[in-house]
């Protein structure tokens, strides 16, 4: 019910912006908008020197705030800023701004969880409230259930429900009016006034996503069940980053999806369709994380708890760099440093790669995925890593394992993905741009690609590898604590050694 035309002071409100960097179908905002004439929409930051760094990530996350900002300004209000922990800095916000209540999205991993357990019990110290409403899934966890009312732990299962379910999701809500002028309050400022937003490009943000949806529901989305597969193809939506940061909410892309496929008898079958069916990857790891939050740390599955993974530093390295000597992991490491972004297909083999090739443990991975990635998403990267490492939710057992030459072959025939960030391959022959360790001296020299020259050779055999993967695998399932080989050391030059 709204206050606003209650009599007394007009109430006030603050909107914490995280992981809601737009105006449009802004669910805390909208609330809050219904409740209170004073609106504040805050953003927290730290004063972390990391938060300046010159990162792809870094500078989507500054220039989505900065285009915030612009468009808070266009409704008459800006973002007002403090620095410090959440806790401390919204209880003081609210108590400065004279407002009873933050709203802000709910999150759902178990350290986001406890850290707003902080935030309302600081803001309840003064009687304040801090509420929390669903913008960053279409369903909440909690209403998609098994029959036995429990979450699911399958995606298959899960998402047969959802599709029970998908003419009820929440529609996009009503675009915000004018919003009323505040002036800082004492220890607030404003964006341009933090040092490393200095310089910010604006129009990376809620803008640019509104325009990639735009292009995707014009160009790709129809064949999207074809392309969605090929790197090299650029058919998938590019939307990932702006979903994760929240420049455009889930609910403005999945109806503007699911209307073409309500239109069309091939209803899920269709690109729109099978592009519905990814959004539900990103809800099902939602659930995932919110109803095991066990898996933000350990493996969902108890039998892999124990794994003892190998610790390779000097591995690991040539896997971030791009330089395992398997062309199309280390044309996606590539991507992934220059662009921010990699295709779902080749985070998929790179993954496979680093726990199955290598052994390392996939939280090495999902780190350096966190850190580069613009999308990065502790839901979705959490349960990508854990599906490919096979300790997972479903689908890929442990002891199915990707191998990098027959994937490449298959999804990037011609090398075009590859060739693209690996110059160096530019030359050698399409039979052997996934397998440029098949070349004899002669061909190589002809490619102009001599190996561990211009291009490293392999870092593993990946048929002893995979042997080697399935061991250690299966014995670490029967004896979680005993596994202590080391097949890499174990193993002569040059076959399944790091190089
Ligand atoms: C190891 C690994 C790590 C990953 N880390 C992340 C991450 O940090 N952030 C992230 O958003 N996605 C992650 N994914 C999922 C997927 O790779 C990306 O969402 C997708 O590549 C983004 O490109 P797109 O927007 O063009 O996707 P599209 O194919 O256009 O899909 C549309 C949307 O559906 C969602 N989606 C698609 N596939 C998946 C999936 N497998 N799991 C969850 N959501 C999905 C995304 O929100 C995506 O934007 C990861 C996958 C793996 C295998």
């Amino acid at each position: 019910m709204s206050r606003r035309n209650s009599a007394g002071p007009r109430p006030c409100a603050i909107v914490w912006m995280r992981r809601a960097f737009r105006v449009d179908d802004n669910a805390p905002l909208w609330h809050a908008v219904q409740e209170a004439a004073k609106i504040i929409p805050l953003l927290v930051v730290n004063d972390d020197p990391r938060y300046a760094a010159d990162t792809n990530r870094r500078r989507f996350v500054r220039g989505a705030i900065a285009d915030l900002d612009a468009g808070l300004r266009m409704h008459g209000s800006h973002v007002h800023v403090r620095v410090g922990p959440a806790p401390r800095e919204l209880a003081r916000a609210a108590a400065a701004y004279g407002a009873d209540t933050v709203y802000a999205a709910r999150v759902y991993h178990p350290s986001g969880i406890a850290r707003d357990a902080a935030v309302a019990r600081e803001l309840a110290r003064t009687g304040r409230r801090l509420i929390l409403v669903n913008d960053l899934v279409l369903r909440e966890p909690s209403e998609v259930r098994t029959q036995q009312d429990q979450p699911f732990r399958m995606f298959t299962p899960f998402q047969r429900r959802w599709q029970e379910l998908a003419d009820d999701v929440p529609r996009p809500l009503p675009g915000v009016q004018t919003l009323l002028r505040v002036p800082c309050a004492e220890g607030s400022t404003t964006v341009d006034r933090i040092p490393y937003f200095a310089g910010t490009r604006e129009g990376l943000g809620e803008p640019a996503a509104a325009l990639q949806l735009r292009r995707f529901l014009q160009k790709d989305i129809a064949h999207y069940h074809l392309r969605r597969d090929y790197p090299a193809a650029e058919g998938t939506s590019h939307l990932s980053q702006h979903l994760a940061l929240g420049t455009l909410s889930p609910r403005q892309v999945y109806w503007s999806a699911y209307t073409r496929v309500q239109r069309d008898e091939a209803g899920m079958r269709t690109g729109p369709g099978v592009f519905i069916m990814e959004l539900l990857w990103r809800e099902f790891y939602y659930q995932i994380l919110a109803s095991f939050p066990h898996a933000q740390d350990h493996a969902f599955r108890k039998e892999f708890r124990d794994i003892r993974w190998h610790r390779s530093p000097r591995a690991f390295a040539r896997w971030k760099d791009g330089r395992t000597g398997y062309p199309i992991v280390d044309a996606a490491m590539r991507q992934l440093n220059t662009e921010g972004w990699m295709h779902n297909r080749a985070r998929m083999i790179v993954a496979s790669f680093l726990t199955k090739d290598l052994l390392l443990h996939w939280r090495w991975g999902e780190r350096y995925f966190m850190d580069h990635l613009v999308d990065a998403d502790i839901a979705s990267n959490n349960g990508g890593w854990q599906w490919a490492a096979g300790t997972g939710t479903d689908a890929s057992p442990w002891f199915r394992i990707f191998n990098p030459v027959v994937q490449g072959k298959t999804y990037d025939p011609d090398g075009a993905y590859v060739r693209r960030y690996l110059p160096e391959l530019r030359h050698v022959p399409d039979r052997f741009v996934h397998e440029p360790w098949r070349m004899t001296r002669a061909e190589q020299k002809a490619a102009g690609c001599i190996l561990d020259r211009e291009y490293p050779q392999r870092i593993v055999d990946h048929a002893k590898a995979r042997a080697a993967a399935l061991l250690f695998y299966s014995s670490s399932r029967r004896h979680a604590h005993a596994t202590k080989s080391n097949h890499f050391a174990a193993a002569p030059e040059g076959q399944g050694s790091y190089r």
